[in-house]
């Protein structure tokens, strides 16, 4: 595992889990995507559909982006079951992201995972490789800390 490459030579950012797990590589800066709009109030970024996501992180970074699929999700335990959240307009199914080493939540997606449904990201669980060193805390929303 090559954790700390330095990746200003790529054009892909990538992210680590708050344990130094190496979570996301992407040709987006997740200052450039959207966020979620009201009534979601959990701020989570958009990362556009077409994101491979990957249990292991024998994939090759470079190999595993491509044209068709920019951004990768690498280490990323999806949980079996979805939890249901509680919008003011109703009711939405998330299956949460894990980090694959310390579980903590980075994101989700809608009920079963498709490459081409959108993935969301949290914001406050993703520190870019530069940032490392800052020692960030996670910011973990509420809904986020329920298991099942
Ligand atoms: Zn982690």
């Amino acid at each position: 595992m090559d954790d700390l490459q330095d990746s200003s030579s790529s054009p892909f950012k990538t992210y680590h889990c708050l344990c130094s797990n190496l979570v996301l590589a992407t040709a987006h800066t997740l200052e450039s995507l959207p966020r979620r709009n009201e009534p979601v109030q959990d701020n989570a970024l958009i990362l556009p559909p077409a994101t491979s996501i990957s249990v292991s992180s024998d994939i090759e970074t470079e190999d595993a982006l491509s044209q068709s699929t920019p951004s990768a999700l690498l280490n990323v335990l999806p949980d079996r079951r979805p939890i249901v959240v509680q919008r003011e307009d109703g009711f939405e199914k998330r299956i949460l992201l894990r980090c694959g080493r310390c579980r903590l939540v980075l994101g989700y997606a809608m009920t079963a995972l498709q490459g081409s449904s959108p993935v969301y990201l949290l914001p406050g669980s993703l520190v870019e490789t530069s940032e490392m060193s800052k020692g960030t805390r996670p910011e973990v929303p509420a809904w986020a800390e329920q298991t099942t």
